[in-house]
């Protein structure tokens, strides 16, 4: 974060500010934990704050200290409508353009009080006054975490919020697996236990949660699997009634992509689960090494993210999307095909 952004922040909260947080549509570890550490944060600076997400999250991540402060912009319409409307301040966490958080994104969008975007994606629009964006990042959290030490407030670092930003750091980064994790993060992560993070507990609460019908499901998309061995590809297809079979709850597919990575010799992962309720397939991508899948959903699935970690969707059938998207691989044979 450069001196000047730093200085902006400050100074936006030298005065009473009525602050809303917002993070991406269907929030995940890093979206939760980083929102509400944050409004931890600001409460202690003695701001008024809210986080209102744009819609419903797993159970797994509703444990964290302050939750059930935060408001659903779906099953809490009106009262998140006031909050924005008389914000001052808005701060968007783990995402970097307004079309990431669904329906909110209309009313943010007629305001005209400064934005402040935390972010690590790339490409990030130009929306926000105050910018810390930053692809090298492991997570939005261990970013909060930099700004709270910007702000010379380490010391303020509560268990609560320790415990929040360590859940983000470890969920974004497959537990502190992927090419995104740092010695710094690293770090972070020690500095986050030695302030109170609960790190074997939290392990236990976000991934010893599984539901019988999760595990079958599991089963299913494993049994679904399509590996194309030529193009080092791997991906998984779920239907609405195969979810609907084993008692689909939200967050229940949450890391079954990364299954086709783990297959020796693939490197490019993909699911694609169907959504009838808004008629979407929703995807995930996932990669090894080089491979952009940022570039690679941009292009063909109206999505983004990471390089080796990325989103997207299509309006077409489950069977459609699977059958174009292999259609697509032959135009990255070369670069899938590289060692
Ligand atoms: P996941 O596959 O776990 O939902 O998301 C992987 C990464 O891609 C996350 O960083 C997430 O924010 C991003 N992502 C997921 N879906 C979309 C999407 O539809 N559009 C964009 N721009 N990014 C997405
Ligand atoms: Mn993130």
């Amino acid at each position: 974060m450069n001196f000047e952004d730093i200085q902006a922040v400050k100074k936006l909260l030298s005065e009473p500010q009525k602050i809303v947080i917002v993070p991406h549509k269907n929030p995940d570890g890093d979206a939760i934990g980083s929102t509400l550490a944050l409004w931890h944060y600001l409460r202690h600076r003695g701001q008024e704050a809210t986080v209102i997400v744009p819609n419903d999250y797993p159970k797994f991540l509703k444990w964290m200290s302050g939750n059930d402060q935060i408001l659903n912009f779906e099953k809490e319409n009106s009262q998140a409508k006031s909050k924005i409307e008389a914000a001052t301040v808005i701060f968007t966490l783990d995402f970097n353009h307004l079309g990431r958080i669904g329906q909110m994104e209309e009313p943010l969008t007629k305001l005209t009080v400064p934005f402040v975007m935390i972010d690590h994606h790339q490409e990030p629009s130009d929306y926000a006054e105050i910018m810390y964006s930053d692809v090298t990042m492991s997570s939005t959290c261990e970013m909060v975490y930099n700004l709270i030490e910007y702000l010379g407030d380490a010391d303020a670092i509560t268990p609560e919020m320790a415990s929040c930003l360590y859940t983000g750091i470890m969920t974004d980064t497959g537990s502190f697996k992927f090419s995104s994790t740092t010695a710094k993060t690293h770090r972070v992560a020690a500095q986050l236990i030695e302030k109170g993070a609960e790190s074997t507990a939290i392990h236990h609460r976000v991934f010893d949660t599984n539901t019988p019908g999760r595990l079958h499901l599991l089963g299913t998309a494993l049994n679904n699997m399509v590996i194309l061995e030529d193009y080092k590809t791997a991906y998984i297809t779920l239907s609405q009634e195969e979810l609907d079979a084993h008692k689909y709850q939200k967050g229940d597919t949450e890391g079954f992509v990364n299954y086709g990575l783990t297959l020796e010799g693939i490197i490019f992962a993909a699911i694609f689960i169907e959504n009838k309720e808004e008629g979407i397939i929703k995807i995930s991508f996932r990669s090894a090494g080089d491979f952009s899948v940022n570039e690679f959903a941009r292009k063909h699935f109206e999505g983004g993210g990471h390089t080796n970690a990325a989103g997207g969707k299509s309006d077409t059938s489950l069977v459609e999307t699977a059958t174009y998207f292999e259609s697509l691989l032959g135009d990255y044979a070369e670069e899938l095909a590289r060692p």
